[in-house]
């Protein structure tokens, strides 16, 4: 067993890191927010008053952040400093390719093995420690992170080198994003047409409009199995969120030069829903907007 810091303890660090005590390791957490810590030590981890104190003797450091510049500052700042020779790097967040290799980089640099693993599957599955884990980095230290990755996991996958997770992560979400979108738009149509729209989605579910966002995570209420539509687009991925991985997406199209118009189709839906108050719903819940029943926020301005 392993002695890990685990910085950041949110959404998902708090889901995660728990799981990590109960595979048997000596977790030292450490968040900025006190009530996010009390949480993580509830649940079994030892409180560290500061990242630095986390990651003093720890063998591998875990850091789940909202964005790249929280990992560039915690890395650079902390964890480059005070980390003890030798120990591994696993970065969860999910941030931009250019971050994650030149975090990766400047840690190489300093002699440690690092990999890039954001993650797929929401708060639940960080709970139940079901998440799908995209990896990033030498094999070498894809190796020494995979049993690290398990607890938390269904399933771990090296993508390829510094960088890879977060490829893969992003080009999913933006495949996810924009299907869910034009699914959105198709049972709104579908129904305006005159369709039933369980009648369509048992036509269109075996015809080749079939797609995970449909079958899996049906945006309208009552049809498919249970989604977030039947809570009323409550919990599941929210949609600020999904906004940020697609302009993530888009700012790596840009630097590639590839010309993703479907990909930026979707941020405008997104970016439109999240101005309109939609950011915490679930991102199933742009069908609202579609069809026009998005209410108001009480703060909005004509
Ligand atoms: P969150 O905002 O709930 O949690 C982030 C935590 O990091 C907060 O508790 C914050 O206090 C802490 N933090 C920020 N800066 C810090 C610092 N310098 N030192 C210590 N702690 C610091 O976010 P989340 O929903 O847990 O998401 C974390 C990451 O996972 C994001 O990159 C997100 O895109 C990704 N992700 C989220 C989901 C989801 O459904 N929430 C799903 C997949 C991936």
């Amino acid at each position: 067993m392993a002695r890990i810091a685990f910085i950041g303890l949110g959404h998902m660090g708090g889901g995660m890191a728990p799981n990590l005590v109960k595979a048997g390791h000596d977790v030292h957490a450490f968040d900025l927010s006190d009530e996010a810590l009390d949480k993580a030590v509830e649940a079994g981890c030892v409180r560290s008053g500061s990242a630095d104190e986390a990651c003093d003797h720890a063998q591998a450091i875990v850091t789940m952040l909202p964005a790249g510049k929280h990992v560039l500052e915690v890395y650079r700042n902390h964890v480059f400093d005070t980390a003890p020779a030798g120990a591994l790097l696993i970065d969860c967040s999910t941030i931009d390719v250019g971050s994650a290799r030149t975090i990766a980089e400047e840690a190489a640099e300093r002699g440690f093995e690092m990999v890039d693993a954001p993650v797929s599957g929401g708060i639940a599955a960080a709970a139940d420690g079901s998440l799908t884990f995209m990896v990033g980095g030498p094999d070498k230290a894809f190796e020494r992170a995979s049993p690290i990755l398990d607890p938390m996991a269904k399933a771990v996958i090296h993508a390829g080198g510094p960088g890879a997770g977060q490829a893969a992560k992003i080009c999913n979400n933006m495949i996810l994003g924009a299907t869910m979108a034009v699914t959105c738009e198709a049972f709104v149509l579908a129904q305006k047409l005159g369709l039933d729209p369980q009648v369509f989605y048992d036509i269109s579910s075996k015809a080749s409009g079939q797609s995970w966002s449909m079958t899996s995570y049906c945006p309208v209420p009552g049809v498919g199995p249970e989604s977030p539509a039947d809570r009323d687009y409550e919990g599941g991925f929210a949609a600020a969120l999904m906004l940020k991985d697609i302009k993530l997406a888009l700012d790596a199209a840009k630097e590639a030069g590839v010309p993703v118009e479907m990909g930026e189709e979707a941020e405008e839906v997104f970016e439109e829903f999240v101005e309109r108050g939609g950011g915490n719903m679930d991102f199933s819940g742009i069908i609202k907007m579609i069809e026009g029943s998005l209410e108001q926020p009480s703060d909005a301005s004509e």
